[in-house]
């Protein structure tokens, strides 16, 4: 009960967060098509097939003009947005978006301060994705001639990506956790340091006689005023 409750909360939050309306709709496909062409421009083997499925997913677009209905225009509209950026054109935008983030992470793991142990675990990460970046580079040039083959070629190019990818990820991580492992032992060695410095100067605290008000060391036992015990 409790479980499907939450499901619903969590459903209706996301309807509401993206929602959809004919000016979202309208919007990404105008974003999309720039994308699109964006791509045909920087992968030329590409155009051909990106135009076919620019054309395809402008006739759905097209459709949806003349649906009066609002809900079913809207689903057309984003039929249309699903149609142009799936496939390859998904895959070339995000083998992008990934060779971006493993430059960041490879200048991230040259940074660290690496052990003698751990230098060829993270100098090889970094090797091995600057080699498949330029790998990857050299095959997106592949001529394709079916949307199938273009699926496929940026498929495994995206697969090698994100292998490099999580390679530096786990070196980067073996570091991080040495070094926060490290930190850790240090700040407890000092929190135990300044334990023992508190517990001594306690001990070693003057202990006053509740008779006489006469001060003495922390060792005796007998107030050397008055005599009492101080225990
Ligand atoms: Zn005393």
């Amino acid at each position: 009960m409790k479980k499907s409750l939450s499901l619903i909360i969590i459903l209706v939050v996301a309807t509401l967060s993206c929602k959809k309306t004919i000016e979202s709709e309208q919007k990404a496909w105008e974003i999309n098509i720039r994308r699109a062409n964006q791509l045909s421009i920087e992968y030329p083997n590409f155009s051909q097939l990106i135009r076919e499925q620019i054309d395809a997913a402008e006739l759905i677009m097209n459709e949806s003009s003349s649906i009066t209905d609002e809900k079913a225009k809207i689903s057309k509209m984003a039929e249309a947005n699903v149609q142009i950026m799936k496939g390859f054109i998904r895959n070339l935008e995000n083998i992008k978006s990934i060779k971006t983030d493993i430059r960041k992470k490879a200048i991230e793991a040259r940074g660290l301060k690496a052990l003698y142990n751990e230098m060829t675990m993270i100098n090889h990460a970094i090797s091995d994705s600057e080699r498949t970046i330029m790998e990857s580079d050299l095959k997106v040039k592949t001529a394709v001639n079916t949307c199938t083959e273009a699926d496929a070629l940026t498929g495994l190019i995206l697969t090698d990506l994100k292998n490099a990818e999580s390679n530096l990820d786990r070196a980067i991580a073996v570091i991080k956790d040495r070094e926060s492992a490290e930190k850790a032992k240090i700040e407890e060695t000092q929190k135990q340091l300044i334990d023992n410095t508190a517990a001594k100067e306690k001990a070693e605290a003057p202990v006053i006689c509740k008779y006489c008000g006469t001060y003495n060391l922390a060792s005796a036992l007998t107030c050397k005023g008055c005599g009492a015990s101080l225990k």
